[in-house]
């Protein structure tokens, strides 16, 4: 089932009585997300994620907009009937009842006709524990189980009700670095086999990137770019997404467009036809460099990082703005350490020109 968003906005009043204390948590999103798909929500920490998936689930009334499933207005429905799994930030499963008593608990509480009969709710509590593959646990208490498990108890009792769709707020941020590379391939995994419209709420870019078929990335309440992942980093809107995706991150440097020639400081590194004349900021992937003996960059060399399959040349320029210039070359080239300079090319598809005022990607061909 697809799910609509039609200028969707909650506002909470702030603490004083003044109405410029009011927060816009989320501000007039409008997008669909595709029946049977995962769309990651990505952004900062308050940026508002939460507060959209509580609207889409019900917890929370929005302040004006309205929220389809299908073609069914779901805004003013209870979330009870509106067919939602949520698995929490703080997966809070209760302590003193089993693993399966957990995964149960959400069909025990159903009333009337929607209630399945005892037999119905422990098939449905079993495929679902399947699914998450914990079906040997099921006796356990959440005490007696790793973080991963108690996860995945989560992710069974979002599961059990066989929900259209599936809401996950940051559902791997308890878990080890191995842990939730692993779980979150498992989510993908499930969410593929079940066709479960889902939304993805993460801080983490790596995250998202890895698991979305389209990603929502966010910025204080506002909706500054939807595509896929790869559309996304290949092609930002602004500079707030380029430097929100990707590891090592973009590098950023003080731009000068003179007479359709863009400069970082005093080097002339790519041809800008078409654009007037104008201070930029200039964003250059990591992957954006070429090592050239003679090539127009002129950096400090500080060192190197080898880092497996990849080498990462660090270096300063007086025209970028972080302490080191990252630019990642594959392990097989030779870096002369013993040199005071490193000289680059710049791939003209990996440099980004963002206006200095509003920040705006400024359409160009570079070469
Ligand atoms: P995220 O999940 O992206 O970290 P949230 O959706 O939790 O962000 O919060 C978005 C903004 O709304 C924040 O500024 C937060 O302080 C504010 N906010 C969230 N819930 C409430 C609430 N119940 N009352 C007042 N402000 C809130
Ligand atoms: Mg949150």
């Amino acid at each position: 089932m697809n799910i609509v968003l039609q200028n969707l906005t909650k506002k909470f009043p702030g603490h004083g009585r003044k109405a410029a204390e009011e927060v816009v948590a989320v501000n007039d999103f409008t997008f669909e997300i595709p029946d049977g798909k995962l769309v990651g929500l990505l952004g900062p920490s308050g940026c508002g994620k939460s507060t959209t998936l509580n609207l889409i689930c019900g917890l929370i009334r929005p302040s004006s907009g309205q929220i389809f499933f299908g073609s069914q207005d779901v805004t003013s429905l209870p979330p009870e009937h509106r067919g939602v799994g949520m698995v929490f930030q703080n997966y809070a499963l209760y302590p003193h009842l089993t693993v399966l008593q957990n995964i149960l608990f959400p069909l025990q509480n159903l009333k009337g006709k929607n209630r399945p009969s005892k037999a119905e709710m422990q098939k449905r509590a079993l495929d679902a524990a399947k699914l998450v593959q914990i079906e040997e646990l099921m006796e356990r208490k959440p005490g007696e189980l790793s973080g991963g498990q108690q996860q995945r108890v989560a992710i069974a009792r979002a599961l059990v009700k066989m929900p259209h769709v599936l809401l996950l707020d940051e559902p791997l941020s308890n878990l080890d670095a191995r842990l939730r590379l692993q779980t979150r391939e498992e989510i993908r995994k499930i969410q593929k086999a079940t066709g479960i419209t889902t939304i993805f709420v993460t801080h983490d870019q790596d995250e998202a990137m890895s698991i979305s078929d389209q990603i929502v990335v966010m910025k204080a309440g506002v909706i500054q770019q939807i595509g896929k992942p790869q559309e996304v980093y290949d092609n930002p809107a602004n500079l707030f997404v380029a430097r929100f995706l990707g590891t090592p991150p973009i590098n950023l440097f003080a731009g000068t467009v003179r007479d359709s020639k863009l400069y970082l400081g005093t080097n002339c590194v790519l041809d800008a036809p078409g654009i007037p004349d104008q201070e930029v900021w200039a964003g250059v992937r990591p992957e954006g460099f070429l090592l050239q003996p003679d090539g127009p960059l002129i950096c400090q060399l500080t060192g190197i990082e080898v880092m497996g399959r990849d080498i990462s040349v660090v270096s300063t320029h007086p025209a970028c703005q972080a302490a080191a210039i990252r630019s990642i070359i594959g392990s097989d080239t030779r870096v002369d350490t013993s040199q005071p300079t490193v000289r680059f090319a710049l791939k003209p598809g990996k440099v980004f020109l963002f206006r200095k005022d509003t920040e705006e990607r400024l359409a160009c061909q570079l070469r």
